[in-house]
């Protein structure tokens, strides 16, 4: 394995799902639903499946599915772009951010996010040779809401190498909606920076009562730093679908454009009609979506309070962490996860690999569960959180 990639050795998802496999236990690790997507959406693949669609489509995106993106983003975050030219259709939002890092960075680039941080970031980065720089995100006081960073710990983590500020907001793992006051922090550092910013906004849709999602590019001075990285995966409930996409200005689209070209050269060609017609469902699906996924919140909270373990109730997102001191006297979050199966036939994520090194004490003690599962499984699970040996 490459210097570059020393310390990234399996991603903890692939651990974790291949452990529930092991031990038939109940999957609350991985973020992925157990129920299907839209009807209209599944029937649009299915029919394209034996025609043309099966083979190379152009390589930014069929232009449909361009034009969706395009009318998504004006629908829900008011901004404008071209479909020709300031949209482009990736792998997932996972190659949208890899292509991002290698088209942007040098090699010795830094970059600075949000900590805990979604697995895939500090890879990218390192594979572009570059160096992250985490600012530390602290959990509420109480039971609900909403984790926030210090301005003074972002305005210490800036220095004169800094190229971009990487965002994730609904954010993985800990399901905080970043509020209007911590954009325009944001915002204002990126600016006087001259930083470029790149936005993670996968899990736009899945926001609770109490929350609203931001796209940080509507953020005064950032549509013309910023691109917008989102995918059909958790919107449209087929993760496996791998369709995302990237927003943002000509010059910034064509650099990842570049890269994109020698990763996959193009995407999945009988799935983007189909994400073209869920990005266009009227927006009672968008609302229903979220209204779902807010009740499937509830039943896990309730049941991890009952089992005697302090959570925060999210936000946003498929994701609830809890502390798991009160049932691991180590407070050893990734000892509490391999041993879950044996003692409730469950598998969670431990959240201490959302951190990094210099930072691993503050996840240490914190899993992560997923909710994205149908009324039966959740029941399931809640039962035997609560019996847990
Ligand atoms: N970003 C975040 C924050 C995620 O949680 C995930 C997992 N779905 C991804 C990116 C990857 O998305 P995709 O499956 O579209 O590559
Ligand atoms: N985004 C999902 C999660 O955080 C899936 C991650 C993955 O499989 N790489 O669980």
């Amino acid at each position: 394995l490459a210097a570059r990639l020393q310390g990234f050795g399996t991603t903890v998802f692939a651990e974790m799902s291949a452990l529930a496999v092991a031990t038939g236990s109940i999957n609350l690790g991985q973020g992925f639903p157990d129920y299907p997507g839209p009807p209209e959406v599944l029937d649009v693949a299915r029919n394209a499946i034996g025609t043309a669609a099966d083979q190379y489509p152009p390589g930014p995106g069929i232009p449909e599915l361009r034009s969706a993106i395009a009318e998504h983003q004006q629908r829900f975050s008011g901004l404008a772009y071209d479909p020709d030219t300031e949209v482009l259709v990736t792998a997932g939002a996972t190659e949208a951010l890899a292509a991002v890092m290698l088209a942007l960075l040098e090699p010795g680039d830094e970059v600075v996010l949000l900590e805990p941080v979604y697995d895939s970031y500090s890879a990218s980065v390192a594979m572009a040779g570059g160096v992250v720089r985490p600012v530390p995100l602290h959990p509420p006081a109480g039971g609900d809401g909403h984790w926030t960073f210090d301005p003074a710990d972002l305005r210490a983590a800036v220095t004169p190498r800094t190229r971009l500020l990487l965002l994730n907001t609904p954010h993985n793992p800990t399901g905080t909606v970043l509020t209007a006051d911590e954009l325009a922090v944001l915002g204002k550092l990126a600016v006087a920076h001259d930083l470029l910013v790149v936005t993670d906004e996968v899990y736009e849709h899945l926001v609770f009562d109490g929350a609203r999602h931001v796209s940080p590019a509507t953020v005064p001075g950032l549509r013309e730093r910023t691109l917008v990285v989102s995918s059909a995966g958790k919107t449209f409930n087929v993760t496996g679908w791998k369709v995302g996409w990237i927003c943002g200005p000509a010059a910034l689209v064509a650099a990842v454009r570049t890269a994109k070209q020698f990763l996959t050269y193009v995407n999945a060609g009988p799935f983007q009609p189909a994400v073209a017609a869920g990005l266009r469902l009227p927006d009672g699906y968008f609302t229903a979506l979220a209204r779902d996924l807010q009740g499937r919140r509830d039943v896990l909270v309730r049941g991890l309070r009952d089992a005697g373990l302090p959570v925060v109730s999210p936000e946003a997102t498929y994701f609830a962490t809890v502390d798991v001191r009160p049932v691991q006297p180590d407070g050893d979050g990734l000892a509490f996860c391999r041993s879950l199966p044996a003692r409730a036939g469950l598998v969670a994520v431990p959240s201490g690999v959302f951190y990094t090194p210099e930072h691993a004490h503050l996840g240490r003690h914190l899993v992560r569960f997923a909710f994205s599962k149908g009324d039966g499984v959740l029941a399931e699970a809640v039962r035997r959180l609560v019996g847990m040996g």
